[in-house]
């Protein structure tokens, strides 16, 4: 096993809120990692946390055997985790092209920027076209194109997405997630996706991970999750609010795991 990144006990905390306890992940080279889980389960603090937005309150991050927790932000994205936010933050007064350009300003050697761009131009020809554009023009389903191709630009070696569906019909959710299962299966990038959508995520992904009141319930292949019943009924049944445990609002009723 190659591993990319591991997550040990990380636990992440709002003022007196724990929003995040004892969470243990891991990443191999060329793998998709799914996050899956329903409203305030957690997952936003954990990318938010690895990506060094937060400061972890507890545990380890270790990237290529590297320790990366507590990093700032811009340092992170150095190492190669880069993050696209769930709100996508995209500069809505810079044109497409200068929000693709504002992804590289983390290189140190700038010389592979345009065969970059002419990479992301490639998988989303709607950006290509619309390059002049403003960004804060581009429809909800560009937007998150945009900030995917900006992350990329960042030479990510971890790329996490937070909720890419967010917002976008199905039909656009199902080419957001083919464009990505693309990238990774054309240069090699790891994803960590988090997503409340698990029917596309589990679809995708290798492996899938459960999270429910900040903590990891389930782990597995994502074959083996798809056909474990308990997840079918709480995440691929349309009842995500009931979460695993048959309850997101309390710690103690979680469930025995069959
Ligand atoms: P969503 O899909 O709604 O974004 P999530 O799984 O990403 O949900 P988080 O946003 O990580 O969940 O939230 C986890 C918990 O932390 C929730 O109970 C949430 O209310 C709380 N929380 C999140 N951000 C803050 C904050 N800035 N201050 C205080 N509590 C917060």
């Amino acid at each position: 096993m190659d591993l990319l990144l591991e997550v040990r006990n990380l636990e992440t905390w709002y003022g007196p809120i724990a929003a995040m306890q004892g969470v243990n992940l891991q990443v191999e080279k060329g793998q998709m990692v799914a996050v899956l889980g329903a409203n305030g389960a957690g997952k936003t603090t954990l990318l938010n946390t690895l990506a060094g937005v937060i400061d972890p309150f507890k545990g380890q991050v270790l990237f290529n055997d590297q320790a990366i927790h507590g990093l700032d932000a811009d340092k992170v994205c150095r190492h190669g985790l880069v993050l696209v936010p769930e709100a996508r933050q995209i500069y809505p007064f810079l044109s497409v092209r200068e929000n693709l350009n504002m992804g590289a300003y983390t290189r140190r050697d700038p010389s592979g920027v345009s065969k970059d761009l002419e990479r992301v131009f490639q998988w989303f020809p709607r950006l290509k076209e619309r390059e002049q554009q403003h960004a804060g023009l581009l429809s909800g389903g560009e937007q998150q194109m945009l900030a995917i191709g900006r992350a990329y630009m960042a030479q990510p070696k971890l790329l996490m997405l937070d909720e890419p569906s967010l917002g976008l019909s199905p039909l656009l959710t199902k080419e957001i997630f083919n464009i990505i299962s693309r990238i990774r299966q054309e240069t090699g990038t790891s994803v960590l996706v988090v997503e409340q959508n698990a029917a596309i995520a589990l679809a995708h992904a290798d492996f899938g991970y459960i999270m429910e009141l900040g903590r990891i319930v389930a782990a597995d292949t994502c074959e083996a999750l798809s056909q474990k019943s308990d997840v079918k009924e709480a995440y691929l049944g349309g009842h995500v609010a009931q979460g695993l445990s048959g309850t997101s609002q309390r710690w103690k009723r979680r469930k025995t795991w069959r």
